[in-house]
């Protein structure tokens, strides 16, 4: 299946084709739920890679904010083919295998 699908979230669609089934574009991988902004931190060779992002906490006991990083292992589509170092966008979709629950849509500059 390497027809072009809308995955009703407006994006950069990757100009690239791919036959990954669970790429959001190509595949048969639908979204919902949480979406996040992040820089990849690491990839592999089997289309999995790490995103980190930052995030404020408050602590009202001392009245003060501390900052606090997530870290979730994602999906990278070849169509998408995301580098280290890259700014990306991720959505939620459906578990894709033990530790993946996210996918990226796009690469932002
Ligand atoms: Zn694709």
């Amino acid at each position: 299946m390497t027809k072009q699908k809308n995955i009703g979230i407006e994006s950069n669609v990757p100009k690239d084709k791919c036959t990954d089934r669970k790429c959001p574009y190509h595949g048969s991988t639908k979204l919902r739920g949480r979406s996040f902004v992040g820089t990849l931190v690491s990839k592999d060779t089997h289309n999995s890679a790490v995103v980190e992002w930052d995030r404020i906490v408050k602590i009202p006991k001392y009245e003060r904010t501390e900052n606090r990083k997530s870290k979730v292992s994602v999906h990278n589509p070849s169509c998408i083919d995301a580098q280290k170092g890259d700014l990306v966008r991720i959505v939620e979709t459906k578990p894709i295998s033990k530790t993946k629950k996210f996918v990226i849509i796009e690469k932002i500059e």
